[in-house]
């Protein structure tokens, strides 16, 4: 009998317990946003997908296709191809980043000794057609410009 009327009761004091994590939740300050009509503002160490930013200046990119980020990356996902300018120097041609392949672990950037690549806050990634997830980012000039010291953030801020 002793032992019922025990479990009774910690039956409802557990109850109250919970009642209460409702009830204080009621009133608390929603912790989701309406996506997409409203957006959280990302850490500036988020890992999104990756840029070559340009200099706002020059126009121009500082990656000197060294090869470091292709041979870091543990799955494949950068794919380089240079050319010789006209002083005979290896250049960049073609950086084709995989995003399909990417697992943000942000090797290639720590691995760039040029402060060439960076992580963008580039997190809508969706796609109808697996080919649009195929990335040539010297090809990006207009979308990175601006942000080269703004949105996307530095390794020395880091
Ligand atoms: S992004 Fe950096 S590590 Fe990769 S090829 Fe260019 S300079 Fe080298
Ligand atoms: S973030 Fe990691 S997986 Fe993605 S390209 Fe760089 S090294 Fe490869």
């Amino acid at each position: 009998m002793l032992a019922m009327a025990r479990e009774s009761w910690e039956a409802s004091v557990n109850l109250c317990k919970g009642l209460g994590v409702t009830l204080k939740q009621l009133f608390a300050k929603p912790v989701t946003v309406q996506y997409p009509e409203e957006r959280v503002v990302w850490p500036d160490r988020t890992r999104g997908r990756l840029a070559l930013p340009r200099d706002p200046q020059t126009q121009a990119h500082r990656c000197t296709a060294c090869l470091m980020c292709e041979k870091i990356c543990p799955n494949g996902s950068i794919e380089i191809t240079t050319r010789p300018n006209e002083a005979g120097k290896r250049v960049l041609d073609d950086y084709v980043f995989h995003l399909e392949r990417c697992t943000f672990c942000g090797l290639c950037v720590e691995t760039c000794p040029f402060d060439a690549l960076r992580m963008t806050h580039e997190h809508e990634i969706a796609v109808r057609d697996r080919s649009g997830l195929v990335l040539h980012l010297q090809q990006e000039t207009q979308v990175f410009n601006e942000a080269w010291r703004g949105a996307l953030p530095s390794k020395k801020d880091a």
